[in-house]
């Protein structure tokens, strides 16, 4: 084992240039940076929306907003809009940013669902500035973070667009095929990767970014893929592109069908489709005609179709190679999770980055225990979605009722529908303020509220929660139009 110097990235989709950027920028002057890609293996062509904490991943690499957004074709995300999921015709959005004002004791649901036994108070979102905004299309930055957002892109671009950041930093780019990967046999690291022109590359720490395929991880290291298809039934996806439409919402659409759902991701030059399904519940052809009966703009393709399995690799770092993207695992794109989990894995492999010197093991099972911890809180939460829910009007909707969940799911949910309680834990992505929007969302009120509540007579509470709805709906009614927002702030050229 040597001291790791020569870095190697294997693959250049979106987790691959991502890897590229964060270790240009951060390590450029002290490792050797290679990343290889194959013109021949497209990469999976999705991945379009984000959740805010992307903002986070920008700000390291001091990348400037509206020229990431205008190379990009980007717009602004301020929640996702999930219609027909509690049941038919019912919706709701989870949206980014805080909703009313919290007490230390009891959060802001405790408060808001007293007032809904009183009749004092309307529907959850009225209280959050996100939620107002993202329902009027209207968006604007405001002082102190006081808008919270992520973004919609285009993933072919933003690749494109953090390899221009990256080479000047240092990383080298290979074009070509990886044809054989070579361990050493004295322990097994990976030590080369064999080219199709037969040039070798040589490594001290690889990254995996070949996506799906898992190229070093799985078919080289053998690291197992725990499959969570038990909780998770859908595996199946067709991604389509559409042509623009006049709307542009700041929200991704998350439409439920009767054995999936449909993603709409509006871009400035199109939009994104797609359909999630269960291939148990539904066929192909239908799921083709599912997707295409449900477009609201011209097709520009044919609609690619893509298969998963939902889980996630034992260990994501094995000897010398990290798993980085698709190759570590995946979980649909319900909650526009999987982009996150690339960044948070960056962010882990730079803070365990080895000091002057060889690898450590214990460095490895920190990473690998922070890695499953933050994905399992994340395949709770996906989970949710689908177990709490009114709808029973197919196969698919009944099968979803009568999943048997994690323990830790169910004791949030039972802890939210008993006493309105919601905890968050460390290492974990999503928030109380997600977890309500969604577990109210999809059917659950809160069976009683916190105490704390009670030293609130009628009036003052009606006070409080009319104060918060009306600063909120006038905030919100004062901001620009998105698109408008757009056209002065990173306006994208035509393609
Ligand atoms: C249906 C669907 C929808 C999604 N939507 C979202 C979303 O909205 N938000 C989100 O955050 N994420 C989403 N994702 C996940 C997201 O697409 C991926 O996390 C992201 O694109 C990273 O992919 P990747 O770089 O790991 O793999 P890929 O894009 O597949 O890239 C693999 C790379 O490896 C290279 N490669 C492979 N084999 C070889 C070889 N032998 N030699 C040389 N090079 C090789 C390829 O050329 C390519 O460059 C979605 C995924 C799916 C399936």
């Amino acid at each position: 084992m040597q001291n790791v110097r020569r870095v190697v990235i294997a693959g250049g989709g979106t987790a691959g240039w991502m890897a590229a950027a964060a270790l240009s920028k951060t390590l450029g002057k002290v490792i050797d940076l290679t990343l290889v890609e194959s013109d021949e293996i497209a990469t999976v062509g999705v991945g379009e929306a984000t959740i805010p904490t992307m903002i986070t991943f920008h700000n390291l690499l001091e990348l400037s907003e509206p020229e990431f957004m205008a190379a990009t074709q980007a717009t602004f995300k301020l929640g996702i809009s999930f219609e027909n999921w509690r049941d038919v015709n019912q919706d709701y959005i989870h949206s980014f940013g805080t909703t009313g004002t919290d007490h230390w004791s009891a959060g802001f649901q405790h408060f808001w669902r007293k007032g809904v036994a009183h009749g004092l108070a309307s529907d959850y979102g009225d209280y959050c500035r996100e939620l107002k905004a993202s329902l009027l299309d209207r968006f604007a930055h405001l002082p102190d973070n006081g808008m919270n957002y992520a973004y919609h892109l285009d993933a072919g671009l933003y690749a494109r667009y953090l390899r221009k950041f990256s080479e000047p930093l240092g990383c080298k780019r290979i074009e070509g095929k990886i044809v054989q990967v070579n361990t050493n046999p004295a322990n097994g690291y990976i030590s080369s990767l064999t080219m199709a022109d037969g040039s070798q590359i040589e490594g001290d720490l690889f990254i995996d970014c070949s996506g799906f395929r898992g190229l070093l991880i799985g078919q080289t290291l053998g690291v197992e893929y725990e499959d969570w298809s038990q909780w998770l039934l859908c595996d199946s996806a067709l991604a389509v592109q559409t042509a623009s439409t006049s709307a542009l919402p700041p929200l991704t659409r998350a439409i439920a069908h009767g054995s999936g759902w449909q993603w709409r991701i509006p871009l400035q030059h199109r939009v994104g489709n797609g359909l999630v399904y269960s291939s148990k519940h539904m066929d192909d052809e239908t799921a083709h005609q599912t997707l295409m009966g449900n477009l609201a703009g011209e097709p520009l393709m044919n609609p690619r179709p893509i298969r998963f399995t939902p889980g996630q690799r034992v260990q994501t770092w094995r000897k010398n190679c990290v798993a980085i993207g698709l190759s570590s695992g995946f979980l649909e794109p319900i909650e526009s999770t999987s982009i996150h989990m690339i960044q948070r894995s960056l962010i882990r492999l730079l803070q365990v980055f080895p000091a002057n010197g060889p690898l450590c093991q214990s460095d490895i099972d920190e990473f690998n225990t922070q890695a499953a911890t933050e994905v399992h809180h994340i395949r709770d939460f996906i989970i949710a979605h689908y177990k709490i829910t009114n709808r029973r009007d197919t196969q698919f909707w009944r099968d979803c009722a009568a999943l048997e969940v994690p323990p830790s799911l169910r004791h949030r949910i039972d802890l939210f529908r008993e006493s309105g309680k919601v905890f968050k834990a460390a290492h974990e992505l999503f928030a109380e303020n997600s977890w309500i929007q969604v577990m109210l969302g999809q059917g659950i009120l809160p069976e009683r509220y916190h105490p704390i509540a009670d030293r609130m007579g009628e009036q003052e509470l009606a006070y409080f929660l009319n104060n918060i709805k009306s600063s909120v709906s006038t905030l919100a009614n004062q901001l620009p139009s998105h698109a408008e927002y757009i056209q002065r702030y990173c306006r994208a050229q035509p393609l």
